[in-house]
């Protein structure tokens, strides 16, 4: 049986002894005196620039988060980088550009209020296309809390971001570019607490179609899962004969953005009002949430049509399938059993970890649905630092796993006359195991 375990961070090396900075210590704990003395803004967007002029850094852009930025002395600066919220949870995500007018190198120190070091740096030079940038780490103390970097910067602007920058308008842009497609389409569904649309596309070639519901970034530095999500969707709506068979059957509805306030400013977690929308699903005191559940309300009131799958992709340390507790009378029967293994057959050198009992308790999206609309629910979780060709290869696999394992349910009108003699499908041929009963953070392993 192979085992997964957290892969240790540069920053976690750091500050178990490799390598620690007493310098950064001494200006980290000047730097915490300051806030606490001086504040910071809860909002990221900041634009600084040295006092010669010669160094400008900013995080007003879509995205961007940096609460405060100070110079400590010539080309070393302090930034804070705080959550929307307090308390919250540890994604703590930063976000700035930096521009000189010659080319150093600066000190940047970067102190995390209200959380610790998660993402490895990642650069970009146009904002678009990135590059992990693990290297510029050079120290770190206090668990994490402090950061310091040494960044070769000129003229030309350097992005530095906890992951790339994947914005609202860039994910808008490649919908739009699916609904060039004659069996794609896009509507806004509603709107957000700050009038940003939620928007979802529909994918299908059937005027009488089955369901499945896909939905992405109710936390906004998952831009993993917005990978997963964006290679998934481009699979189901792709050119492959499995494809065009799943379309003339299935509706693939997709929302890429439940938290579009939250991407566009940079948070670690909520939307505008500081709540976490994925533990909102219980009450739905916001707007996003309230949008989408009623669309996926709108699948079951469609006449005979059935949603058939539920899938909530995020971002986490290692790739992972969250689902409910097995329940006999969830439909489809058998499905994540099956799904599962079969994208493990597809991959054999990747590890399938799938925890049934993660977030059990809480409002989260698959509790919802799982218990809501008996419905299989899942939530796909990409690691923040796997290999993003990996994610893309696994995904697109995934997709064609599922459309291929949907394609053999029994049609619904096949179903629905022979209920009294069938038995209920469950065709389970894998010896896959299922461990249940762990607890947060730990994986079960698929054998
Ligand atoms: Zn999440």
């Amino acid at each position: 049986m192979r085992s997964q375990s957290r892969p240790q961070s540069v920053v976690a090396q750091l500050t178990n002894g490799v390598l620690l900075a007493t310098t950064l210590i001494s200006v980290a704990v000047t730097l915490q005196a300051s806030v606490s003395a001086e504040g910071f803004q809860r909002r990221g967007d900041v634009d600084f620039r040295s006092n010669n002029g010669e160094v400008s850094i900013t995080s007003d852009f879509p995205g961007g988060r940096m609460n405060q930025c100070t110079q400590i002395s010539g080309d070393t600066f302090a930034i804070t980088i705080a959550p929307e919220s307090d308390p919250i949870n540890d994604s703590a995500w930063y976000a700035f550009r930096v521009q000189a007018e010659e080319e150093r190198t600066i000190r940047i120190l970067l102190h995390y209020v209200g959380g610790s070091h998660r993402y490895e740096p990642k650069i970009s030079r146009d904002g678009e296309t990135w590059q992990s940038a693990t290297h510029l780490i050079s120290g770190a103390s206090n668990s994490g809390q402090d950061v310091e970097l040494r960044i070769p910067v000129d003229t030309k602007p350097l992005w530095i971001a906890g992951q790339e920058l994947l914005s609202t308008d860039e994910i808008s842009q490649w919908s739009n570019q699916l609904t060039a497609l004659p069996y794609v389409s896009k509507k806004r569904i509603g709107r957000s607490v700050q009038g940003r649309p939620v928007e979802q596309l529909t994918i299908t070639q059937s005027e009488n179609p089955d369901y499945v519901y896909l939905i992405a970034r109710q936390h906004p530095p998952e831009v993993t899962g917005a990978i997963g999500m964006v290679q998934f969707v481009d699979t189901l709506a792709g050119e492959s004969n499995l494809a065009k068979q799943f379309r003339k059957r299935f509706a693939a509805l997709v929302v890429p953005t439940v938290n579009p306030d939250g991407v566009h400013q940079g948070h670690w977690r909520c939307n505008a009002n500081g709540v976490d929308l994925n533990r909102d699903w219980s009450h739905f005191t916001q707007p996003e949430t309230r949008a989408v559940r009623e669309q996926l309300l709108e699948c079951r009131r469609a006449g005979n049509n059935r949603l058939c799958l539920f899938v909530d992709f995020h971002s986490t340390y290692d790739d992972v399938f969250y689902i409910p507790a097995y329940n006999a009378r969830i439909f489809p029967a058998g499905f994540t059993k099956q799904w599962f293994a079969s994208i493990q057959d597809r991959f054999p050198g990747y590890n399938v970890s799938v925890d049934d009992n993660h977030n059990a308790h809480r409002s989260t999206s698959k509790a919802w649905v799982d218990r809501t609309l008996g419905v299989t629910a899942v939530t796909y979780e990409f690691g923040d630092e796997t290999d993003r060709d990996m994610i893309k290869q696994v995904a697109s696999g995934a997709a064609e796993e599922m459309m291929r394992l949907l394609l053999a349910l029994p049609a619904k009108n096949a179903e629905i006359a022979n209920q009294s003699t069938e038995p209920a499908p469950s065709p389970i041929q894998s010896d896959i195991i299922l461990v249940s009963g762990v607890s947060d953070g730990e994986e079960v392993i698929l054998r």
